[in-house]
């Protein structure tokens, strides 16, 4: 893939600079969790690219899976995400995130969140894949936006964690082999490198590469795309779970339309109003999500119409509701009555199970980083995720790197410093302009059609030459404004996704090859695609050059102050 090193270009030596101990990058679950982990002695800055409320986090519905009642047991969380996860998770990695659920529940409790109740104690549910009722959920189906409300404001009140919102992470950068910081654009007031002893990523997934997602549109993979450039290895990026049942309504956002709509009884009918799926699966509209997607995939083709409906005409209306208020209340802004009206959807690109590696700490593969939440591969859900698996990954991943990154700032005694990294990238041709918004959704489009639900080599092939085509025109260029980066970070993400995809002759999990319809494990047993760093990775080629001239910067007389900033 021909690419820079950085997406722009910069000199430490007239650079603007800011110093914390920590830096993280995103505000969502898993960056707030190993913020708050940082202890009172040390600094920590998180930056966010748009408010603080805008993430996947605060969209998240159904709720947080975490054994809590008598009848249920660990062994049975592990096994449930174990037979979820296809043969790809990490056990011991299952075993750790089950067990410690109970213990991040009870902290986000303390932090003030008002879970839901029933007889006093928190009400549990349960979801597809879910062998007893283990998750436990807020405001009903908008759990996200009452377990951030919490986090953020326990943050705010942490006099050494400052948040910075409408804060662009670029890229991530490098000095002799370590993650050292990051280069920023703060909307409106320019950019700045920030330095920092070790750099935590938790900037989330990246379902705007495909047109229909349930994501907002922060999820453009900018982490998983900058930790590439910077050296870290990624993988498993085959794995982007759909989910089944996204709202259509041509123009309007695309709104998920929770699993526990289903659960409750909702049957799923074609245009002609029958139900299709008691013949693709016994389990029905029960069977697990990627069953279900490729069966309404499969009747959208069959009756050449652009979306399925949802029915819950035959369930109690106080009952639906009680039950979905945030679905009703979407729907009703589109005429919708879902205790009457037939309720239409098709499916969407919904988590991204790959990313960047970590281990059992939460570390990646380039020395100072860490990772946790949707950005990052830890090998839970394998190929494919359990419901309501992905908040408590990030809750405990977060508090992972968070307790990890701060231990190993502390026992760093080099003292915070600017260094000499600069990087130039050619001007441009004159009339050389891209069209970021029409190559975006032209890409966006391209992963609906040919990386979709149901792929194959020859899908794959002209999936791979359009955006290798794509990539060999945009991403060596330098843009200026956020949807331009998202742009390059999109392609670089889509073509590892595809990539991956294409070595992958087998189905498994969320990735099914119509022409490799089986799971084989004699082939493919355990085995996960990695997607090696960059080639262009590395600090900039002669780093020496100029660098006798560029004098570090000590923390204790910082270039800049967040006030200027
Ligand atoms: C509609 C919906 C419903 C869901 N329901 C559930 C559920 O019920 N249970 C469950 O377990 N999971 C659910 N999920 C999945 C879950 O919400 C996510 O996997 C999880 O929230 C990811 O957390 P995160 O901290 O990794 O990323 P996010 O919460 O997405 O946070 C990422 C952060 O990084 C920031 N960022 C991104 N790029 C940059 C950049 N370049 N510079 C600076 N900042 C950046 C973003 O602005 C954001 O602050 C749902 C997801 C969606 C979309």
């Amino acid at each position: 893939m021909s690419a820079n090193r950085y997406l722009i270009s910069f000199d430490a030596r007239d650079a603007f600079h800011r110093f914390t101990d920590v830096l993280v990058v995103g505000a969502g679950i898993g960056g707030l969790r190993a913020a708050l982990e940082v202890p009172p002695e040390l600094s920590v800055l998180v930056v966010t690219k748009d408010r603080v409320t805008e993430s996947n986090s605060s969209y998240a519905q159904g709720g947080i899976a975490g054994v809590r009642s008598p009848e249920d047991s660990f062994e049975n969380h592990v096994e449930d995400t174990l037979v979820a996860g296809d043969g790809l998770c990490d056990r011991d990695v299952v075993e750790m995130v089950v067990r410690e659920a109970p213990r991040q529940i009870e902290q986000l409790v303390e932090w003030g969140t008002k879970f839901d109740v029933e007889d006093g104690e928190l009400a549990l549910t349960r979801e597809g894949g879910h062998s007893h009722r283990r998750i436990v959920h807020a405001l009903g189906d908008s759990t996200g936006f009452e377990v951030m409300r919490a986090i953020i404001a326990t943050a705010r009140n942490r006099p050494n964690l400052t948040i910075w919102d409408d804060t662009f992470t670029i890229d991530l950068l490098t000095h002799e082999g370590r993650c050292a910081g990051a280069v920023v654009a703060r909307n409106g007031r320019g950019t700045l490198l920030v330095w920092a002893k070790q750099v935590i990523l938790a900037s989330g997934g990246c379902g705007m590469v495909y047109r229909e997602t349930t994501n907002p549109p922060v999820a453009t993979g900018d982490g998983m795309a900058a930790a590439y450039r910077a050296g870290a290895e990624l993988r498993d990026m085959e794995f982007m779970q759909f989910h089944p049942t996204v709202l259509y309504v041509a123009g309007s956002a695309r709104y998920l339309v929770s699993e526990a709509v289903r659960g409750e009884g909702a049957y799923l009918r074609d245009v002609n109003g029958d139900r299709f799926m008691p013949a693709a699966d016994p389990r029905a509209e029960l069977a697990p999500r990627d069953v279900v997607a490729r069966a309404i995939f499969r009747t959208m083709e069959r009756t050449q119409h652009p979306n399925v409906y949802l029915d819950l005409a035959h369930l109690d209306p106080a009952m639906v509701l009680r039950r979905f208020p945030g679905i009703n209340r979407v729907c009703r802004k589109f005429g919708l009555d879902i205790t009457r009206d037939r309720v239409p959807v098709r499916p969407g690109a919904h988590y991204m199970i790959g990313g960047v590696t970590v281990d059992r700490e939460g570390r990646t593969t380039l020395p100072g980083l860490w990772a946790a939440g949707e950005v990052s591969s830890s090998g839970l859900h394998g190929a494919n995720r359990l419901a309501s698996n992905s908040l408590i990954e990030g809750l405990v991943y977060g508090s992972l790197c968070g307790r990890g990154a701060a231990e190993a700032a502390r026992a760093d005694t080099r003292g915070l410093a600017a260094l000499p990294v600069r990087y130039p990238i050619p001007p441009p041709d004159a009339d050389d302009r891209l069209d970021v918004q029409d190559l975006t959704a032209s890409l966006r489009s391209l992963m609906v059609r040919k990386m979709g639900i149901v792929r194959d080599r020859t899908r794959l092939l002209e999936a791979h030459a359009d955006v290798d085509f794509w990539c060999r025109y945009a991403l060596g260029r330098e843009l200026d404004t956020r949807a331009g980066w998202e742009l390059q970070n999109l392609l670089t993400v889509a073509r590892l996704m595809v990539d991956a995809a294409l070595r992958r002759e087998e189905s498994r999990g969320t990735h099914f090859r119509s022409d490799f319809p089986d799971r084989d494990d004699a082939h493919w047993g355990g085995r996960r695609v990695v997607a090696p760093p960059s080639e262009s990775a590395g600090d900039f080629p002669n780093p020496a050059a100029g660098a006798d001239r560029l004098k570090p910067v000590p923390l204790t007389s910082p270039a800049t102050t967040e006030e200027e900033f």
